[in-house]
């Protein structure tokens, strides 16, 4: 499946003079599958500040950590990142 996303640079309203990225989901997303789909809706399952989507790892008193994935948890299927103010070759992002 392909997630579109557009990419936005922000002033970060804590910290003057800093920016921050923030990337918004596309709505015309195709779900590879509806488990994925459900998850989505259900819980967030988006990261606006990795774009990209997230199952939660662990919970914690902290509160919880989630992980990106590359994959479909649910059907297996890749997940295609695309920013689509850049219709070529994304740079992938390893954090
Ligand atoms: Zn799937």
């Amino acid at each position: 499946m392909k997630a579109s996303y557009k990419k936005e640079t922000l002033p970060d309203p804590a910290s003057e003079g800093h920016t921050y990225d923030n990337y918004t989901l596309q709505r015309d997303v195709e779900f590879c599958c509806d488990s994925l789909k459900g998850y989505y809706k259900k819980s967030s399952g988006w990261n606006y500040e990795q774009g990209k989507f997230v199952i939660v790892d662990q919970i914690s008193y902290d509160g919880h950590t989630v992980i990106a994935i590359d994959f479909c948890p649910f059907c297996g299927e890749k997940i295609e990142y695309k920013d689509i103010d850049k219709p070529k070759k994304t740079r992938k992002q390893k954090k």
